[in-house]
């Protein structure tokens, strides 16, 4: 099996699907690689350290002509794909809600299509799980994001010329980028407080030493959710959390936004009014920005100070850390890769039955397939 690694067209993508690592375990299992020349230029990989590996190095169209399986980290359109054999497959964070017509331009082009952002959270895929791998770093650059536009320091230090006192840090969803925000924030020093919908933080909040804050007066979500997530809201526990965050917000120096909702825009979290009530020169960072932002004046790709707050919401977080991103995104497709690996065919085999080919397939044989998309 011919596995190609695309060099990544989208505005600041900086990683890449494959690192000489990778790469040498690919062909280790019996396959052979070419990567696109300059791929890796973003992650700091070098065209020569992809041929010392054991990959071809070559012009994208050669990369194409003759791969049965593409690898990229976001999903190029088919007018990139020039050359691409029929019935190849195409293995990327695909973002079908938000592309869903060139979901059905794949199909129309009889590519195999996997989106690896849908693959279930069940224990066999944990290795798997991009969406896991890529948020672990944008909860600790958020955190690095945030202290490098404070004007203060986070940790408290008692100094011959006087005390400076630790930077109040709130944590606000705490799913896998919010327990690293407290975790690196811990780190730093600073005094972490950190909220969710889901009881189940509320020990994990703790186990890291921070405070959990919760809505006491309306129960919110038990135990874990389903599958792990929240859903939206009542309107009753919406009104009960807005008061909490408004009691609480005004003695924070730093607050980081992670809440998301699976398959729905993300919950405002943080009005202007809430805003209004900070301390001129804090620092909010909305990791939420792309999906709708959990915070009102929030821009994407922007950082506006709103009454005297600065207000981050940079776009791929994940690639501001393009090297550790890569490196770990492109064991994900591995192990994905490895797991479905046919040694005598020295080949892939995807089961349509297997949860996790279910969970990932988008196109199958001419069709859009995924039962989200259909
Ligand atoms: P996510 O990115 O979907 O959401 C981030 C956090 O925001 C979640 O903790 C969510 O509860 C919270 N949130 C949503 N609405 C909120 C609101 N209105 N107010 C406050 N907080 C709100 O979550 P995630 O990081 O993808 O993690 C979701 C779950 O999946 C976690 O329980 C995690 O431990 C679990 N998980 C399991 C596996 C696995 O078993 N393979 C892998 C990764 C994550």
């Amino acid at each position: 099996m011919r596995i190609a690694v695309l060099r990544e067209t989208a505005e600041a993508e900086r990683r890449v699907a494959a690192t000489p690592e990778t790469v040498k375990k690919l062909i280790a299992l019996g396959a052979t690689v070419a990567v696109e020349s300059g791929a890796g230029d973003g992650a700091n990989i070098s065209d020569s350290a992809y041929s010392d590996a054991g990959a071809t190095v070559d012009g994208r169209d050669a990369t194409i002509a003759g791969s049965e399986l593409i690898l990229g980290v976001q999903g190029p359109d088919v007018g990139e794909l020039r050359g691409i054999k029929s019935g190849a497959m195409l293995v990327a964070i695909l973002s079908p809600f938000a592309r869903r017509e060139e979901i059905n331009i794949y199909a129309a082009s009889g590519l195999t299509t996997m989106a690896m952002e849908l693959m279930p959270r069940i224990t066999r895929a944990q290795s798997m799980d991009v969406l896991s791998s890529q948020s672990n770093l944008s909860g600790y650059k958020a955190v690095i994001d945030a202290a490098e536009s404070y004007g203060r320091a986070f940790p408290m230090m008692m100094t011959a010329a006087g005390t400076i006192s630790a930077a109040r840090v709130f944590v606000m969803g705490v799913g896998v980028a919010g327990l690293q925000a407290i975790a690196t924030a811990r780190r730093l020093g600073a005094l972490v407080s950190a909220t969710d919908v889901r009881a189940a933080t509320k020990e994990q909040i703790e186990s890291l030493g921070a405070k959990a804050i919760f809505v006491e007066a309306v129960k919110g979500i038990e135990g874990e959710g389903s599958g792990g997530y929240a859903t939206e809201m009542s309107d009753e526990y919406k009104a009960a959390q807005a008061a909490l965050v408004s009691s609480h917000i005004a003695k924070q120096d730093i607050v980081i936004t992670t809440a998301l909702i699976p398959g729905r825009p993300a919950p405002r979290l943080v009005s202007d009014a809430q805003i209004a009530t900070m301390r001129a020169g804090s620092v909010i960072v909305d990791l939420a920005v792309e999906s709708g932002g959990n915070v009102e004046g929030s821009v994407v790709g922007a950082a506006p100070v709103v009454h005297g707050v600065t207000i981050i919401g940079h776009r791929n977080i994940p690639s501001r850390l393009a090297a550790d991103a890569s490196a770990l995104y492109s064991r994900n497709l591995y192990n994905f890769i490895a797991a479905f690996w046919d040694k005598d065919a020295a080949t892939v085999v995807f089961p349509a039955d297997d949860d996790i080919v279910k969970g990932v397939t988008l196109t199958r044989d001419g069709a859009v397939v995924h039962e989200r998309l259909v």
